[in-house]
């Protein structure tokens, strides 16, 4: 049995204040929730002060990426101890803005992988494809890709804590969604993948999070579907009523 997941992504949102006030808010809406993981990803600049609020209680704090190497002369990054440290639990891994606008790689996402699980952070690996990708019948191929790149190398017994996180691009912060039949079969394909390239020990226990558009009007019906086990929210989850509801759906 896979424990539901549902994290917020805030993305270049909220100043360390403002932040502080979201979380608060949602810790009074959602202390009365046990069966869910929840987890929140602000900006750099505002995981300490988050973090601070968040203590050791259940919802836990993730980062929205972070560099591969362990420290050095790379301007404007920031390393895995270093969220550690700060008492992040969780990173973001190869989210399609920092492949669209940033140039990142599958193989730049396999070794922020490699240093994620260097450390017991716990990655949230994102895979999808584009529009028109899905309109040239490319999305296995390209999901395929996004996945076996990023886990290059890697062991089903090292792989263990990962989460993967599909997002099709074409549904991130536009309002479509992909139906939940549509997103059931992509996690279903992603999860047999899983099973031949990697055995059906992981494939079974790997949580695949949907991510794109997700609002508490579309969220229990994608959450009710087998292969589905949570949600990466972007927009939504800047909403405290919109989150918090998007959680209670699942619990
Ligand atoms: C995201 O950026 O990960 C995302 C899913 O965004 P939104 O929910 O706004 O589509």
């Amino acid at each position: 049995m896979r424990r539901a997941i549902i994290a917020g992504n805030w993305k270049m949102n909220k100043t360390g204040p403002e932040a502080v006030q979201l979380v608060k808010e949602l810790l009074n809406r959602v202390s009365d929730v046990r069966d869910v993981d929840i987890i929140v990803c602000p900006p750099f600049t505002a995981l300490e002060s988050v973090a601070w609020v968040l203590g050791e209680g259940s919802v836990k704090i993730g980062a929205q990426d972070m560099h591969w190497a362990e420290q050095g002369a790379y301007t404007g990054e920031v390393s895995a101890k270093m969220l550690l440290t700060i008492g992040c639990r969780y990173v973001i891994l190869g989210h399609s803005e920092r492949r669209a606008y940033f140039g990142e790689s599958n193989s730049d996402v396999n070794k922020k992988l490699k240093a994620a699980l260097a450390t017991s952070l716990i990655p949230i690996v994102c895979v999808g494809e584009k529009l028109e990708e899905r309109e040239g019948g490319q999305t296995e191929v390209v999901v395929q890709d996004h996945v076996l790149g990023a886990f290059e190398g890697f062991s089903a017994s090292e792989l263990k804590r990962v989460i993967l996180a599909y997002e099709p691009v074409w549904a991130i912060g536009t309002g479509k969604t992909a139906t939940s039949e549509q997103a059931n079969e992509v996690h279903a394909f992603i999860r047999d993948l899983l099973k031949s390239k990697l055995g059906r020990s992981l494939a079974q226990d790997i949580r695949i999070q949907y991510g794109g558009s997700v609002k508490p009007e579309n969220a229990a019906s994608l959450l009710s579907q087998p292969e589905i086990d949570g949600a990466l929210v972007g927009g939504a989850s800047l909403d405290v009523e919109s989150f918090a509801r998007i959680i209670k759906a699942v619990s």
